[in-house]
């Protein structure tokens, strides 16, 4: 059996035997890496305690939720509905915490209220959001969280930076003081202050967000006991990234977390929210090469699976691994991971009538080749790093195509549909 790359025990006849039986594309999920980083992440260095949040938005499946709240980690919502879907997944409300740019009115606001008394933790991100809750709040004794915009961020692109005065998440900084007296007003203490910067953040930039949130907390937040960095730990997708080191950045939080208890008698407890970093790199879309093409410039490979399962790089111009297996499962024809001696390059085109439905685009949105071994029709096309903001986040029905399945390859090697294709009557079934 030939494993697909170093970091996951999926073979090419795993690939194979999924594309087969649940038909292409799908994804296929490998839970033993998304353990590893459960445990990576669980076992950070810390000073006075950690929690890790999953941020849910990465990958919603109730399986993988159950897989990764079942293996210590928290939510973190960023919608009342995915508050409602981790309940279905069975985690607890007190493991949860919702941290949105909503504004719950009506039903949603009734709902709201239901969920903060069955123990949701609510991260308020703007003055309004403050003042409508703060008076319940207080009334039933729940502690709120607040989200801080720190007018510094970073990501990967300026789409993902949250942190910084382009974006307009949590509350400014120059509005802490007017959040301050708002909850003085209402009896309500402040315990637990969270910065989220970006996707995809530069690990110094990160490092310095330690330092700014804590300066924060110092200056503004007496009753402060849980200190949240947020999410944005930087993953590697393809073979010259570097990913976030985790053990680096804890001890970097610890020593500074220290400091501070040294500095005011306080010790703060920690948390962070990656998505990400959990998730990325346990995803492959697998796809089938149904057709070839070439310009006066450029090879194409047409696959089954584009954009309307993986948007990243066409919103992003994100960069993801390409693997070709053979049809048969016998064989990793080529991958990023390995030097590749054939020498031929194609651009990977989806089958949307778009031009941007490419798996390799550069910054400015144009289709780029890659090296890889030529494929023949009914090869199988695998996108790496695809287990996060893909499923969750795609335009799937663009072109009525419908929502493709997901599949578990379990650590004792199973492949367990986890869920079911759409089907055209689904699709179609709201329409008048
Ligand atoms: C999206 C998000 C995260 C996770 O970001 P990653 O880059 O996927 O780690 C964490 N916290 C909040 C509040 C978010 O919105």
């Amino acid at each position: 059996m030939e494993r697909l790359n170093s970091f996951s025990t999926l073979g090419a006849n795993e690939i194979a035997f999924a594309a087969d039986n649940f038909g292409t594309p799908v994804y296929v999920y490998d839970e033993g890496t998304i353990l590893d980083r459960c445990h990576e992440c669980l076992n950070m260095p810390n000073a006075y305690g950690l929690t890790v949040r999953f941020a849910m938005k990465a990958n919603s499946n109730r399986s993988l939720l159950k897989l990764i709240c079942g293996a210590g980690l928290h939510l973190d919502a960023s919608s009342i509905n995915e508050v409602i879907r981790a309940s279905l997944a069975g985690v607890p409300y007190d493991r949860i915490m919702l941290t949105t740019q909503e504004v719950p009115q009506g039903e949603a606001r009734i709902k709201l209220e239901e969920l903060m008394l069955s123990g949701l933790k609510y991260n308020v991100c703007s003055l309004r959001q403050l003042r409508q809750i703060a008076g319940f709040a207080a009334a039933n004794g729940i502690d709120i969280a607040i989200r801080i915009h720190p007018g510094i961020g970073s990501g990967e692109s300026a789409t993902r930076n949250t942190g910084d005065d382009y974006a307009c998440f949590g509350v400014h900084l120059m509005d802490v003081k007017e959040a301050l007296s708002i909850a003085e007003a209402n009896g309500i203490k402040f315990r637990h202050i969270h910065v989220h910067i970006g996707s995809g953040a530069d690990p110094i930039i990160w490092q310095q967000n330690i330092d700014h949130e804590l300066d924060i907390i110092s200056k503004h937040f007496p009753d402060a006991e849980t200190v949240c960095f947020g999410g944005g730990l930087k993953e590697a997708r393809m073979p010259d990234e570097k990913s976030a080191d985790i053990n680096q950045l804890g001890n970097y939080a610890k020593k500074k977390i220290e400091a501070f208890y040294e500095m005011t008698g306080r010790k703060l407890k920690m948390e962070i929210e990656p998505g990400t970093y959990i998730v990325a790199n346990s995803g492959y879309a697998i796809t089938r090469v149904i057709d070839k093409k070439s310009t006066s410039l450029l090879n194409f490979i047409i696959t089954d699976g584009g954009m309307e399962i993986n948007a990243r790089p066409l919103l992003y111009s994100s960069r993801h691994p390409v693997y070709i297996v053979s049809e048969d499962g016998t064989q990793v024809k080529s991958s990023e991971f390995e030097s590749n001696a054939s020498g031929w390059e194609a651009v990977v085109a989806g089958k949307c009538c778009e031009s941007g439905d490419c798996q390799t685009l550069d910054s400015d949105g144009r289709s780029i080749p890659r090296a890889m071994a030529e494929p023949e029709t009914g090869d199988i096309a695998v996108i790496g790093g695809t287990g996060a903001y893909c499923s969750s986040m795609t335009p799937f029905n663009y072109n009525s195509h419908t929502q493709i399945p997901e599949v578990l390859f379990t650590k004792d090697r199973d492949l367990k549909l986890i869920r079911k294709r759409q089907t055209l009557e689904q699709m179609l079934e709201n329409e008048l």
